[in-house]
């Protein structure tokens, strides 16, 4: 007989994990199904692309290598001097993969402590909200199980370039980037998105020549464009080669390196590099995830089509995270996995979209929640700007950091935030802050009259929020509010 569950959670990323054990702290008696097969050891892992080859191994990387760029580059300001500064990249690839075994074996722990079956193999959807599950080696069908409900967590993947077919070694994705065995001499990146800038900015700080070829001509389109401005303009000075307008044609492999060929507005450009990453987006995946006869029903794009609910077109059936629409980002995922076990146990949920921060964690960080001032102007939202330097606080000071700003964008009648953009140190942190503003839907005023430790970076954001109302004190400000 086929064993039976309240909740069935295809998918074991930051999405489906928090389904499952959310799930099971209600009550419900949940298993979670996942494919995953770490490289390494050959063994099943949880914590999807998130914990394996996305968020927190990259991250790792980024803090290993700014440790390496601050101690080449701003100890000596400290007074700091280290003779003969060299990078061991062996030993930081194996502190990044202790980082994500640690991650990814507390995922099991959390699974055994709050009575989540944990079941590794490959999963479809069968009608009746049945599920087949496969051997994830084989793929072989070893046992079907029924779900009152089915949580659909199957995440997303690398999409391909036909013009860089990746090869594993000289030509290789983002997973492949965060294994390289030695520092390249000349790296060529494809896509100047969020993960181009992350793991060319990895590769650079260790010393890497790094050109970043990009298709469009707007570098970073999404983030407010005073912030890419600025942003840009420290990345050229860290020598990432960031090239707008380069369409990359075809790649060829030689002995050893990798011959690109681009178009720009020039015509067609040739690069030489060591590895190429290729870093072009990443797509829903959905193979062998339900049988034709289901019926579900994906957009013309590919992803599982949802309501505000994330539930599906099939009864019982749900679809979280990167493979529905909405921000391909862990956070986001997570979000509506504990939105849906609420619902399935309590019939109801809520995921505010509207406040979902985002992060590129270059140096310095950019960070962002709500609207860009280009977006606020094209929908003809009236809007009051306040912005604030971080070289104009203390902290920033003191620790050798006084770059980027914070700049806030709120209702030009009501005041209310609309958007907070940050470009500067430990930006991913701060933006906290604005997220749980814009939450509670507070006005920039709210902000200015609470009150932010001294010496604190957190301090940029309080006088941002006095520059909206033309009261900043630690910038000059020409016909302050009286
Ligand atoms: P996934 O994490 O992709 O997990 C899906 C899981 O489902 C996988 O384990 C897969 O094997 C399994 N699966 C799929 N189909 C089946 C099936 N039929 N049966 C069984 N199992 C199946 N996001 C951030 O928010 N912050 C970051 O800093 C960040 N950095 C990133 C850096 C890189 C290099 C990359 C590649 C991504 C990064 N992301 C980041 C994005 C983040 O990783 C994704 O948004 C997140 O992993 C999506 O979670 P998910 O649970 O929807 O899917
Ligand atoms: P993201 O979607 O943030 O991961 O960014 C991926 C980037 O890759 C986008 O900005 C695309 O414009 C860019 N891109 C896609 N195809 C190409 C190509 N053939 N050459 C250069 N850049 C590309």
């Amino acid at each position: 007989m086929s064993k039976k569950y309240d909740v069935v959670v295809i998918g074991a990323g930051p999405a489906g994990y928090v389904a499952a054990i959310r799930s099971a702290q209600l009550g419900l008696t949940t298993a979670c199904v996942d494919q995953w097969i770490r490289n390494k050891d050959n063994k099943p892992a949880l914590g999807g692309t998130c914990l394996n080859v996305g968020c927190i191994p990259s991250k790792a990387l980024l803090d290993s290598s700014e440790q390496f760029h601050k101690a080449q580059g701003q100890f000596p300001a400290h007074g700091i001097r280290m003779e003969k500064l060299n990078m061991d990249v062996g030993v930081m690839i194996s502190r990044k993969d202790k980082i994500v075994s640690t991650l990814t074996s507390g995922i099991e722990q959390l699974f055994k402590a709050n009575n989540v079956e944990r079941i590794a193999g490959h999963a479809t959807l069968l009608p009746d909200t049945k599920v087949a599950i496969g051997d994830p080696k084989s793929g072989g069908s070893t046992q079907i199980v029924v779900a009152s409900n089915v949580i659909l967590a199957s995440g997303s993947e690398p999409t391909p370039l036909a013009a860089a077919p990746v090869d594993g070694a000289r030509i290789v994705d983002s997973a492949g980037a965060l294994e390289f065995d030695a520092v390249p001499k000349r790296l060529g990146v494809i896509g100047a998105g969020v993960i181009g800038l992350e793991l060319g900015s990895v590769w650079r700080r260790l010393g890497s020549e790094t050109v970043l070829l990009e298709a469009l001509d707007t570098f970073l389109p999404t983030v407010d464009q005073d912030i890419t401005k600025d942003a840009a303009r420290h990345f050229k000075r860290q020598r990432l080669d960031i090239r707008l307008g380069a369409l990359v044609e075809s790649t060829s492999l030689n002995n050893e390196s990798v011959h690109v060929r681009y178009r720009d507005e020039n015509g067609t450009q040739e690069l030489e590099v060591d590895r190429l990453i290729v870093a072009v987006g990443r797509r829903p995946f959905t193979k062998d995830l339900a049988k034709p006869e289901v019926g579900l029903k994906l957009d013309e794009r590919g992803f599982i089509e949802v309501d505000e609910k994330c539930q599906t077109n099939i009864p019982g059936v749900y679809a979280i995270g990167d493979v529905v629409r909405g921000p391909m980002l862990a956070h986001k995922g997570s979000e509506e996995g504990a939105a849906v076990a609420e619902l399935i146990a309590n019939g109801h949920a809520h995921v505010n979209y509207e406040t979902i921060p985002w992060v590129i964690y270059t140096a310095p960080e950019i960070a962002w929640v709500g609207k860009t001032e280009q977006m606020l102007r094209q929908e003809g939202t009236p809007y009051r700007v306040g912005a604030f330097p971080f070289a104009a606080t203390g902290r920033a000071r003191a620790m050798e950091e006084p770059i980027g700003s914070v700049k806030i964008l709120a209702h030009a009648q009501t005041d209310r935030i609309l958007g907070v953009h940050i470009l500067g140190p430990h930006a991913s942190e701060l933006i906290a802050e604005a997220v749980l503003a814009m939450e509670f839907s507070a006005s920039a005023e709210d902000l200015a009259r609470t009150v932010h430790a001294h010496p604190t970076l957190s301090e940029a954001i309080h006088e941002a929020a006095l520059a909206v109302d033309n009261r900043a004190i630690h910038k000059y400000t020409a016909n302050p509010k009286k």
